[in-house]
C-alpha cells in the first residue's frame, strides 16, 4: 500500500484520480462482456443472422454475420469474447475474433501508379487532397464536409428544449432524454459511416497518404480565458471548435494508421510546426499575414493563385518524405516523424501556450514580421533557399 501511496497522482486523460467506483445506470456506458472456452465455444454464429450468446440464448442481429461465420468456418478466426452495449437506441453485439491475415507488404501496382497524396483537413472541406481522386477531374480533390451535426441541429434543439421542460424523475423526462440521445446517435453513426468510407478509399487508391500531426486538444480548446483575463470571441471559437470535432479530426488519422498497413499503402505524417497554409506549393514563399478568413493563397513572389486548402494539401505531400531505408514494420503502418525534425523549429515564437497548430486557432494577435513578410521587408526572398532547407 504505501508503494502505491507514493506514485504520484496522475493519470492519463482527464479524469481525476480517486477510487474506483461501480458502474451504474445512467451514469456509465451500458456494456457488458461476455467470455467463453475456446474449446467449446458458447459464443458462436448459429445462423448467418443469429448470434449464440451464453446464458441469452440466441439474438437476432440486424446486420449479417457472413464475414465473421466465412473467416470461422474456414478456421481464419476464432471468436475470443463479446461485448454488448447500447447506444442511442440500439444494442450492439461487438465480436473480438483473432483473425488469420496475410497483410500486403508493398502497395499494389495500381496504388504505385496513383503515387503520393497529401490530404489537408478541415472544416469547409472535410479533406483536400493535393491530386484528384479521379484524374482529370479537379473538384474530386475536394471532399465535402457533410456537417452531420449541423443537419441535426434543428431537431436536437428541440428535443433539447423538450427534456429540459420536464419534471425531474418523470417517465416523460426519461422519454425525453432517449430522444436526444437517439439523436446524437444517430449523428455519430453517420460521421462513423462517412470517416470509415474516405480512409479506405484513400488507404486503398494511394501508395502513400500524408497527413498534418494536428493538435486537436490544443486547435479545440476554448477561447473562454480567465476570470482576470477574460477571452474574446468565445462563441465563435466554440462555433469554430463544434465544427472541428464534428469532422473528428483525431479518429481519422487513427482510421488512417491501421488501414495504411492493412492495405500495403503507408502513413507520412508532417511535424505540426510546418506552416502548411502560409507557404507557397510552388516557390516556397511565406506569407506570415495569412488569417484563417482568406480562402485563397496569393503568392507574393511567383504570383501563384490557389485554393488556401489545395495549397496546404500540395505542401503536406511536398515536405512528407518516406524513408526507404528504413521501412516501417508491418503493422506499424506510420513513420513517426516524415521530416525527421527533431521537437521545436528553429524560431518558435517564443514560449506562448504549448506547441499547438497556430495557423487555426488562438487569439488574433499580431504576427511578429517572419522571413519575407510582403510589407516590411520588400525584397522576396529567393527561392529556393527555404525550400531547399526542407527538401
Ligand atoms: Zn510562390
Amino acid at each position: 500500500m504505501e508503494e502505491l501511496a507514493r506514485l504520484p497522482a496522475r493519470r492519463a486523460g482527464r479524469r481525476k484520480v480517486g477510487y474506483p467506483r461501480f458502474k451504474k445506470k445512467g451514469r456509465s456506458r451500458d456494456s457488458f462482456r461476455l467470455h467463453h472456452e475456446i474449446a467449446k465455444p458458447g459464443i458462436r454464429l448459429a445462423t448467418y443472422r443469429r448470434l449464440r450468446l451464453p446464458k441469452i440464448g440466441e439474438v437476432r442481429l440486424h446486420d449479417s454475420g457472413k464475414c465473421l461465420a466465412r473467416l470461422i468456418g474456414r478456421g481464419d478466426a476464432v471468436i475470443q469474447s463479446v461485448t454488448v452495449s447500447r447506444a442511442g437506441h440500439r444494442w450492439y453485439a461487438s465480436v473480438l475474433a483473432k483473425v488469420t491475415v496475410t497483410l500486403p507488404t508493398r502497395p499494389t501496382a495500381r496504388q504505385v501508379s496513383a503515387g503520393k497524396v497529401g490530404v489537408d483537413l478541415g472544416v469547409k472541406s472535410l479533406a483536400v487532397l493535393s491530386r484528384p481522386l479521379v484524374p482529370g477531374d479537379d473538384t474530386t480533390a475536394f471532399v465535402p464536409n457533410p456537417r452531420h451535426l449541423r443537419h441535426a441541429e434543428t431537431r436536437l434543439t428541440k428535443a433539447q428544449r423538450a427534456l429540459s421542460r420536464t419534471t425531474k424523475g418523470s417517465a416523460r423526462r426519461e422519454k425525453a432524454r432517449r430522444r436526444v440521445a437517439r439523436l446524437h446517435h444517430e449523428v455519430s453513426v453517420r460521421r462513423a459511416g462517412q470517416l470509415h468510407a474516405l480512409t479506405k478509399l484513400l488507404t486503398t487508391t494511394f501508395s502513400e497518404v500524408a497527413v498534418e500531426d494536428l493538435n486537436v486538444a490544443g486547435m479545440t480548446r476554448s477561447a473562454r480565458g480567465t476570470t482576470e483575463r477574460p477571452g474574446r470571441r468565445v462563441r465563435q471559437k466554440a462555433g469554430l471548435n463544434r465544427a472541428i470535432l464534428d469532422t473528428s479530426p483525431g479518429e481519422l488519422r487513427r482510421q488512417l494508421t491501421y488501414k495504411a498497413s492493412w492495405y500495403g499503402s503507408k502513413l507520412l505524417v508532417l511535424d505540426r510546426w510546418y506552416p502548411s497554409s502560409k507557404t507557397c506549393s510552388a516557390c516556397g514563399w511565406q506569407n506570415p499575414r495569412l488569417t484563417l478568413a482568406d480562402r485563397t493563397f496569393h503568392c507574393g513572389n511567383c504570383h501563384l493563385v490557389i485554393d488556401r486548402d489545395l495549397n496546404a494539401a500540395r505542401n503536406i505531400a511536398q515536405q512528407t518524405h518516406g524513408a526507404p531505408h528504413h521501412p516501417v514494420a508491418p503493422g506499424k503502418g506510420e513513420t513517426q516523424n516524415a521530416r525527421r525534425a527533431t521537437g521545436r523549429p528553429p524560431s518558435p515564437r517564443a514560449g506562448r501556450q504549448e506547441a499547438q497548430k497556430r495557423e487555426d486557432t488562438g487569439p488574433p494577435g499580431p504576427v511578429p514580421p517572419q522571413r519575407s513578410d510582403p510589407l516590411t521587408s520588400p525584397p522576396p526572398e529567393p527561392p529556393g533557399q527555404e525550400s531547399a532547407k526542407s527538401l
